[in-house]
């Protein structure tokens, strides 16, 4: 039976495929597809890994004191008979042998199978075995890697290729060629980097915000997603077919073939519109009354700086260093892993300007999961971004003497992240002041930086003068910046209606802010997702800004804006849009005529497009 689950659209675009159920504990297992001649050595890896705990478990019993409580004994035997029963064994062999999974990723899709079995038990005795399931398929995966896998992960094959092409084929002959879609309660920031090189075409998770960052790295994958679409995990079932809506934030299951026809109708209609704006990549941004306008990418690692390139950016404005940091078990990188990624990062960009962001590690990007900033009570308002850094000098000046030996190989900004006061901003600028001297004194070289701020707590918005005084840049954090003005979690999709990045508040502190800038002649961006949304280019291009930062995804459908916009008639509306009580109504008010008088003429360089 059809039905639809409505979420948050976070990344756009329709993908059509079955479901993968993976739970959040589980995500780090590596899912690729094997080729047909691997299918038995790859049975025979979930095989060996299954006996060694069945003897494992066998030598425990013997070894069991006669004393032993019963219920240990009792726990051996349950554990024992899950790993004999038949629907895990041979529902591992049919995702193997069928679907070309990789042994890992079939074990713990069998799991989900049988642990919604074992939820849906009327007898509590036996619902509760579901947690045994779990550490058993655990001991067998924590063996299974010991042993090690034949196979190399295959960073992109055709048929993943295939899959995340979103080429829709639904005939079951074919399922081996049908796109995979994720399902998931919820995923962390890492989760999800774990995942872009991965098969998935789209992806949907009960939990996160438009802007958490778990939605962001969804976005900068730039397929299809929706978040906080509440019980869909409960909803779905392992192997649903499975439409995705990333524009609408809809997630139908089980589509009829009207519906899967409509949708892909709309797929096709994405994929031209996406292709036709291909044509813009090497059209410069200006606008129709000659304002020129940089659009710069963000990114999350050095790799993503060739995406960046590809899109048309023009440099990166925001490449979050806190990716390198995340889900390695606490060690942290060192002067040099760092110093190299620095370095990719600007290689990558072949001699475009690259933001390079001190890390920022907490609120909804703990550094592993578990991490002490988790069950943090407020982790957004705790010990996160410039705060851990200053509470970790030592971490803190490996960072910037790696970022300063980066700026040799080309231009390089730093910016630093949640400043609030003016002691942070001079100890971050006195840290920057020792991790040169430390380079002095060893003979290592290093590169000139431009130094920038990230405005994203109002207290940084409302005392603007002190930051251009210590600053050649701000960029504004739209994302932190709504989340901290409303007291909203951006993480949290209970409050995500009241998450307004029109808020007369929010626009009244960002026209500030580029203002300020523009009348000391420093440079101002906006790099928070507010940039890359095309409903918000015509504004934030009327409020003055002429810098923004996005996923490099956007990019094409934001120059598109900025070439059909005429900024001497978005001014005035866009003044009017700041003092109305209700922005949104004022927006949708149509602009008045050019000051000029002058009629706009519309040139895209893509031929007739609507004007404003
Ligand atoms: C922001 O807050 O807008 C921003 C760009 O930083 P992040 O999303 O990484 O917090
Ligand atoms: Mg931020």
């Amino acid at each position: 039976m059809t039905f639809a689950i409505h979420g948050l659209p976070v990344a756009r675009g329709i993908a059509v495929g079955r479901a993968v159920l993976v739970g959040s504990s589980r995500v780090e297992v590596a899912h690729y597809f094997i080729k047909p001649e691997q299918i038995p050595a790859e049975i025979d890896r979930v095989r060996v890994g299954r006996n060694a705990v069945v003897d494992e478990l066998q030598r425990l019993q013997h070894a069991m004191p006669k004393d032993a409580p019963p219920e240990l004994t009792a726990l051996l035997d349950v554990h024992l008979m899950l790993l004999e029963d038949e629907t895990l064994t041979t529902g591992v062999k049919h995702w193997i042998t069928d679907r070309l999974y990789n042994a890992e990723w079939a074990l713990i899709t069998q799991l989900e199978i049988i642990a919604r079995q074992f939820d849906e038990m009327e007898d509590e005795y036996l619902r509760e075995r579901k947690a045994d399931l779990e550490q058993v398929v655990e001991r067998i995966l924590r063996y299974m890697k010991g042993v090690g896998s034949p196979i190399a992960v295959p960073p992109h094959n055709t048929a993943v290729e295939r899959r995340k092409s979103g080429a829709h084929q639904m005939s079951p002959d074919e399922s081996l060629t049908v796109p995979l879609v994720l399902i998931a309660h919820d995923l962390s920031p890492a989760d999800m980097l774990h995942f872009k090189q991965s098969v998935f075409a789209g992806f949907v998770t009960d939990v996160g915000g438009k802007t958490s960052h778990t939605a962001i790295v969804a976005r900068s994958m730039d397929i299809p997603a929706v978040v906080g679409a509440r019980s869909a995990s409960q909803l779905v079932r392992q192997d649903d077919w499975v439409i995705i809506d990333g524009d609408a934030g809809v997630v139908v299951i089980d589509p009829s073939p009207i519906i899967l026809a409509e949708y892909g109708f709309k797929q096709r209609q994405g994929e031209l519109e996406r292709e036709r704006l291909t044509r813009l990549r090497h059209t410069p941004a200006i606008t129709l009354d000659g304002h020129k306008v940089e659009l710069l990418a963000n990114i999350e690692m050095p790799e993503d700086a060739a995406g960046a390139v590809t899109a048309g950016a023009v440099g990166v404005g925001l490449f979050r260093s806190e990716f390198l940091f995340m889900g390695r078990k606490g060690s942290l990188p060192d002067e040099e892993e760092q110093y190299q990624a620095y370095r990719r990062a600007v290689e990558g960009m072949q001699g475009m300007p690259v933001t390079i962001r001190t890390v920022d590690i907490g609120a909804d990007k703990p550094l592993d999961k578990g991490h002490k900033e988790d069950t943090h009570l407020n982790p957004a308002l705790g010990l996160r971004a410039i705060r851990w850094s200053l509470a970790d000098p030592a971490m803190f000046l490996t960072q910037l003497r790696a970022i300063l030996r980066a700026a040799v190989h080309g231009q390089v900004n730093l910016l630093v992240p949640m400043l609030a006061h003016g002691s942070e901003i001079r100890q971050t600028l006195a840290l920057l002041d020792f991790a040169r001297a430390e380079l002095d004194n060893r003979g290592v070289v290093y590169g000139p930086l431009r130094l920038g701020a990230m405005i994203e707590i109002p207290a940084a918005a409302l005392t603007l003068p002190l930051f251009l005084k210590y600053f050649d840049f701000l960029s504004v954090g739209t994302n932190d910046l709504i989340q901290y003005t409303l007291a909203i979690d951006r993480a949290d999709e209970s409050v995500a209606h009241l998450y307004d990045p029109l808020h007369p508040a929010v626009l009244r502190l960002l026209a500030d802010t580029i203002r300020a800038c523009q009348a000391q002649g420093k440079g101002v961006s906006v790099c928070g997702e507010m940039a890359g949304d095309v409903a918000m280019t015509r504004l934030l291009l009327g409020l003055g800004l002429r810098s923004f930062s996005m996923h490099p995804a956007q990019i094409l459908a934001v120059k598109q804006e900025v070439l059909r916009a005429d900024t001497a008639r978005l001014g005035p509306w866009a003044q009017r849009v700041l003092e109305a009580e209700d922005p949104v109504q004022a927006m949708a008010e149509p602009l008045t005529a050019r000051p000029d008088g002058e009629p706009c003429r519309v040139d895209s360089g893509l031929g007739p497009l609507a004007t404003h």
